[in-house]
């Protein structure tokens, strides 16, 4: 091999060592609604055990030499505690409680908040669409939970939010808004392949990414889509750009993570911004 084709490949080698050292976070466990607990189901010397919550399949990785599944608790979850299935064994889970607070929001389009009639119908389409995307499970082997940031810019702490539009009451707040000049990359945290994109009624045009496993990442409101359908990504690659295209007040990227189907913090992945 030419040593100008060696140096590139070390320099390359270095800057994925320092990027991934620089980058990643390791998530804890985070028992609550809207969390993520990371839970010990077996040594490591057994293949990986199969677990599930509600009849879908749970992420299994190994973490500390240990095999460990991955929940996502749902937003809603109103008991102390839950039980997922481990092989033919039921394992309870203790949560701890938190509530979210209310956020109220005035949108000028109606529109946007009492949809017409041709709405509601492409909105029940897009629906279909991106829950299939955000249900999707993909036989993988996972190398982890953690995330690099899409982009960088403040984030707002609104995840869980028990949102009002126009004093209207509304789905919550599934995901973090991370704000960023209209135009900024989006990039990829981590590797995986694109499940969905599109132009949606309320989260304007979006990309939705299967990383394995069940665990799926979604980026809304972009002014350009970089990727297409069934393409493969790698961690730092862009997917597109910071918009205000869907239900918006501004530019800004809104991110969704989730885990069994189920919307969890984003920054319980994310290193400290
Ligand atoms: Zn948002």
């Amino acid at each position: 091999m030419p040593r100008q084709v060696i140096a590139s490949l070390g320099a390359g080698l270095l800057l994925a060592l320092l990027v991934s050292g620089l980058v990643f976070a390791k998530p804890a466990h985070s028992p609550w609604p809207g969390g993520i607990a990371i839970v010990d189901i077996g040594s490591a010397d057994q293949p990986p055990p199969v677990a599930s919550f509600n009849d879908a399949p749970l992420l299994v990785m190994m973490r500390d030499d240990r095999w460990h599944a991955v929940v996502g608790i749902p937003l809603d979850t109103a008991s102390d505690a839950l039980s997922i299935r481990v092989g033919d064994e039921e394992l309870a889970i203790d949560l701890v409680p938190r509530t979210y607070k209310e956020q109220r929001l005035t949108v000028k389009k109606q529109s946007y908040v009492t949809p017409g009639q041709q709405q509601l119908e492409r909105i029940g389409a897009e629906r279909e669409i991106i829950d299939a995307a955000l249900n999707r499970y993909r036989v993988a082997t996972s190398t982890g939970i953690e995330l690099a940031p899409p982009v960088d810019g403040p984030r707002s702490s609104s995840f869980g939010l028990r949102r009002f539009f126009n004093e209207q009451p509304r789905a919550p707040h599934k995901g973090m808004d991370i704000a960023a000049p209209e135009g900024e990359p989006v990039i990829a945290p981590r590797d995986g392949v694109v499940s969905a994109t599109g132009d949606y009624f309320f989260n304007g045009q979006t990309v939705i990414i299967d990383h394995g496993q069940g665990y799926v990442t979604m980026y809304c409101h972009l002014s350009d889509i970089a990727v297409e359908h069934g393409q493969a990504v790698a961690t730092g690659d862009i997917v597109g750009a910071v918009g205000k295209t869907g239900r918006v007040t501004g530019p800004h990227l809104h991110f969704g993570t989730y885990l069994n189907g189920t919307a969890v913090d984003p920054a319980i992945l994310l290193p400290e911004n």
